[in-house]
């Protein structure tokens, strides 16, 4: 992939546009495992999940009762005999007419029997006869789950290219399934530039030098890769010289499917990620009408011919702006989906990977912006959203504190009670 955009001085580009260049020719990894069910959470299904039975897999009662055939109950106060006792896990034995089956949840429907009596429209008579009184008249089916209600024999529950969720997993299981195919892990390195980055624990607080910062975006973009499920090699921090940059990059090509740094990408910049990567294959950059989040850019790395079975596929490079707030919000907008392409997903669930709802805004954006805008807000208790009152790309603390985003268009102001598209960021970070 290798779009034409131009380089520098370009006009904006629009978010859909940057996103739609950076998917539509990206071949999703070929690398396909087994996994056990149990670990498959956040993986992407590499094969149509076909259930090989019913579940359930026979009628079975839904409530602890009686099971009874109701054409033996036609008026409330008819006194049935218990002939069998069903317990989850055990079959019974088919109903004689005139007779009730004590049962309890989960076990199956006695044959004959089509409806069940919950135990407390009942009482038990005592004397010589172990029966109930039937305080109800049941409906053919009541209280009865259907074979096959959840998922039927020979159904397609969960298709390839299906992401996996905790509930999803325990489908799986519940089809018995103890392992599924997934697509493989992305590979990606990961490193920060910027001579003013620390590590938080190397240097203290005290001793910082003048203009030293934390490097804060390696620790949300590591975990942000791993919630996306990919195996992160952490190069740290690469200094802002053109040879560790290069050797950084030429490692990291040859056994990863993608780089990602943070930092260095904005124009006009000394920095040398752009030469570093253009010498060893292709780079755009490009300038999205987003903020926070303008500077962003895309390339490739080609890789040494001795690179074992990715000789001559180059791999993907993803710079994120440095301004921590940008390179949060350029992940999450771009990063995300590409990471979940490159897995597998379908095109257009990739590029529709959030679905805005509308809300209250409780605050006023008197001023529009020319770019459109992703604000840092959080739900209230009135049902409203609020505003992070700094929405400066550098302070990390309204991402923090946000539970979600309003997507706000280019040149809109927002009024207190006007209603806008809110993204929850919950949505975003799994
Ligand atoms: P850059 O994109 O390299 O021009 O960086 C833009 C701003 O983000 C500068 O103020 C940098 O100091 C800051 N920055 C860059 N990388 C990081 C990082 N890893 N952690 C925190 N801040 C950063
Ligand atoms: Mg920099």
């Amino acid at each position: 992939m290798n779009a034409s955009i131009p380089r520098t001085r370009s006009p904006l580009m629009a978010l859909d546009q940057a996103l739609s260049a950076l998917l539509r020719e990206l071949v999703p990894l070929p690398a396909v495992e087994t996994v056990a069910t149990i670990d498959a959470d956040g993986r992407v299904l590499a094969e149509d999940l076909v259930s090989p039975l019913h579940v359930p897999p026979q009628d079975n009662t839904s409530m602890d009762g009686y099971a009874v055939r109701s054409a033996d109950v036609t008026a409330p106060g008819v006194v049935l005999p218990v002939s069998q006792r069903i317990a989850a896990g055990h079959a019974g034995m088919p109903l004689l007419p005139g007779t009730c089956a004590r049962i309890f949840t989960g076990a199956p429907m006695p044959p004959g029997a089509d409806a069940v009596v919950m135990q407390e429209d009942t009482r038990e008579v005592g004397g010589d006869i172990h029966g109930v009184h039937i305080d109800v008249v049941p409906q053919p089916g009541q209280w009865v789950r259907r074979a096959g209600e959840d998922v039927s024999l020979g159904a397609v529950v969960l298709a390839r290219g299906v992401r996996l969720s905790p509930a999803s997993v325990g489908l799986a299981a519940g089809m018995g399934r103890a392992r599924v195919q997934v697509v493989g892990r992305p590979r990606v390195a990961l490193f920060s530039t910027g001579d003013e980055l620390v590590m938080p624990g190397e240097v203290a607080p005290e001793d910082m030098v003048a203009g030293a910062i934390y490097n804060s975006n390696r620790f949300f973009l590591r975990r942000l890769l791993e919630r996306l499920g990919c195996e992160v090699s952490d190069l740290g921090i690469v200094p802002d010289r053109r040879e560790a940059t290069l050797a950084a990059l030429r490692t990291a090509a040859d056994h990863h499917d993608l780089i990602l740094t943070s930092g260095g990408v904005s124009v006009g910049e000394e920095d040398h990620i752009k030469p570093a990567v253009q010498q060893l294959g292709t780079l755009d950059l490009w300038q999205i009408a987003m903020k926070p989040g303008k500077p962003f850019a895309y390339g490739t790395v080609r890789r040494d011919a001795g690179a074992g079975t990715d000789a001559g596929q180059p791999c993907h490079f993803i710079g994120l702006p440095g301004n921590p707030v940008s390179s949060f919000v350029t992940f999450l907008l771009l990063v995300r989906p590409f990471l979940l392409r490159l897995q597998g997903v379908p095109l257009a669930g990739c590029l529709h990977a959030w679905r805005p709802i509308r809300m209250r805004a409780d605050f006023d954006l008197p001023r529009a912006d020319k770019r459109r805008e992703f604000l840092r807000v959080r739900r209230n208790s009135e049902g409203g959203l609020d505003l992070f009152p700094n929405q400066t790309s550098g302070v990390l603390t309204s991402a923090s504190w946000a539970d979600g985003l309003v997507d706000n268009p280019a040149g809109t102001t927002i009024a207190r009670g006007d209603l806008v598209d809110y993204i929850a960021l919950s949505e975003l970070l799994t």
